[in-house]
């Protein structure tokens, strides 16, 4: 038997307190930075290894011995052991008879084997308990202690039992144990540190979709078309006019595929005439990720918030405010105040102010810690009936200041729309058909529908 210090005990600090041994097989990354913080609360740690040699990496209070001798010492047996090397727990399977089993294993690539690593570790040892857990918390983090992001552990067996045990050490380490159910969902717990941002896929590649589209149809309107027609070189508008007209569009285009699956929605479930179907798996996905398309929408709403307010600083806005002061100079006449002009650029203006208001509002509320702190009704409230105020304002924003070119013929370059027309598709679509859901005989049967009703129901007395 090998003791890494004979003399310091674990920080128990009385035998009513005392905590039960613990025993991890296996001494690399992970095994070493579970034990040391298993150390540091007060349970004596117990090493299975293939090498009792004492390295300093190990932590001080903790025992090195060979796998057998190890697990015949503590009651929870946490497997810090890649699953390709499982095999090698078959001839301990009677050591192991009856012993609870923490599997913390994950894979490089996601549903990397039929069965999860748990459900393998319990078909090898069907005599042991076997419990999922601690997988997604990483080595680093709890050597460093920066666990703030991730102090979640996700739990999950087939015996209630041994998955108390494990909570209670998750709980004891300053961590929160979730329960997930049974072994069932150790595949799904293993796949959770492979995912890369899910719910952040579409929004960011639809956008980034959206904003090169835009760029280029405004590259070639906007410069291509001006040099080769009107002779004039406007390159520098890629830093700042193309960009300040790219991005409230998608702002404006992002946010109304925020309210579009609930159309849809609505739309399938008139048709069908019952709730009790499910969507389609492209909706289900789409209305999850609802909240992620706002946030990339603010994101994009702020850009042109800041754009539009560096306009007065720019060489080509002074040299044209200049340029119409000399014109109107040398002509020796004041060019009267434009009235319709003036209200609609007031317009506008306040229009887009308050829209951006409210859209920084629903941002707010989307964030945890604030959709924590208030009940369904005051979320949907916000979420629903505020963001669609934000729809309209934005939408009239765009319309207000895009709508004197479209019956200019000068504004269809090449026979092209202009990029506001283009901008104001899917928010009009989606305000005309919101506007026909709330007439009260639509939204009559909906609300029905909602609370159960059904056309033809399913089980008829
Ligand atoms: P590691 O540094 O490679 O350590 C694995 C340990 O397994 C080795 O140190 C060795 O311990 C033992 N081992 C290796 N080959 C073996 C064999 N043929 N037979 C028996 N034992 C063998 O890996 P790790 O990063 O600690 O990861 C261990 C497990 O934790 C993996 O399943 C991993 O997916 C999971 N995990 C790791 C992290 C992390 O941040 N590293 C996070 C979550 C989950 P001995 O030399 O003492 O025998």
């Amino acid at each position: 038997m090998t003791k890494n210090s004979s003399n310091i005990m674990a920080l128990t600090p009385n035998t009513s307190n005392k905590r039960e041994t613990v025993c991890i097989f296996g001494t690399g990354d992970f095994g070493r930075a579970l034990g040391h913080k298993m150390i540091q609360s007060g349970y004596p740690v117990v090493y299975g290894s293939r090498s009792t040699q004492i390295s300093n990496l190990i932590p001080k209070d903790a025992e090195v011995l060979g796998h057998a001798e190890a697990a015949q010492k503590a009651a929870i047996i946490i497997i810090a052991i890649q699953r390709q090397h499982y095999n090698f727990l078959t001839p301990l399977a009677e050591v192991l008879r009856g012993k609870v089993l923490v599997d913390i294993s994950n894979n490089l690539k996601l549903n990397q084997y039929p069965e999860s690593n748990a459900e393998y570790l319990a078909q090898l040892l069907p005599g042991s308990k076997v419990v999922k857990g601690f997988n997604t918390v990483s080595a680093w983090a709890l050597q460093s202690g920066t666990l703030d992001a991730s102090r979640q552990v996700f739990v999950c067996g087939d015996d209630v039992e041994a998955k108390q045990m494990v909570m209670d050490i998750v709980r004891a380490l300053g961590l929160t144990p979730v329960d997930k159910g049974s072994l069932l969902a150790a595949q799904e717990i293993e796949n959770y540190p492979l995912q890369l941002f899910p719910m952040w896929k579409f929004p960011l590649f639809l956008s980034l979709g959206l904003t090169a589209f835009f760029f280029l149809y405004c590259v070639a309107l906007d410069i291509i078309y001006t040099y080769i027609y009107e002779k004039n070189n406007f390159s520098f508008f890629i830093a700042i006019t193309i960009p300040n007209r790219v991005c409230p569009v998608v702002a404006l285009i992002l946010l109304a595929l925020v309210y579009l699956p609930g159309i849809f929605a609505a739309i399938i479930q008139l048709y069908r005439g019952t709730k009790y179907r499910r969507f389609p798996d492209w909706l289900d996905k789409w209305m999850l990720c609802r909240k992620q398309l706002g946030l990339v929408a603010l994101a994009f709403a702020s850009l042109h918030a800041v754009f539009t307010l560096v306009t007065p600083m720019r060489a080509f806005v002074s040299w044209r405010t200049s340029k119409g002061i000399i014109s109107q100079a040398l002509n020796n006449k004041t060019e009267p105040l434009n009235n319709t002009n003036a209200w609609l650029s007031d317009s506008y203006l306040a229009l887009g102010i308050l829209g951006y208001f409210l859209f920084v509002l629903l941002g707010i509320t989307s964030l945890p810690s604030v959709s924590n702190n208030v009940n369904w009704r005051e979320f949907r409230f916000v979420q629903s009936k505020l963001g669609y105020l934000a729809l309209i304002l934005c939408t009239a924003h765009t319309l207000v200041y895009g709508g004197k070119w479209f019956l200019s013929p000068s504004a269809y370059k090449w026979y092209l729309p202009n990029i506001y027309m283009l901008s104001l598709v899917v928010p009009c679509a989606v305000l005309v058909v919101k506007f026909v859901l709330i007439f009260p005989c639509v939204d009559k049967r909906l609300t029905q529908i909602r609370q159960g009703w059904e056309r033809k129901p399913k089980y008829s007395e």
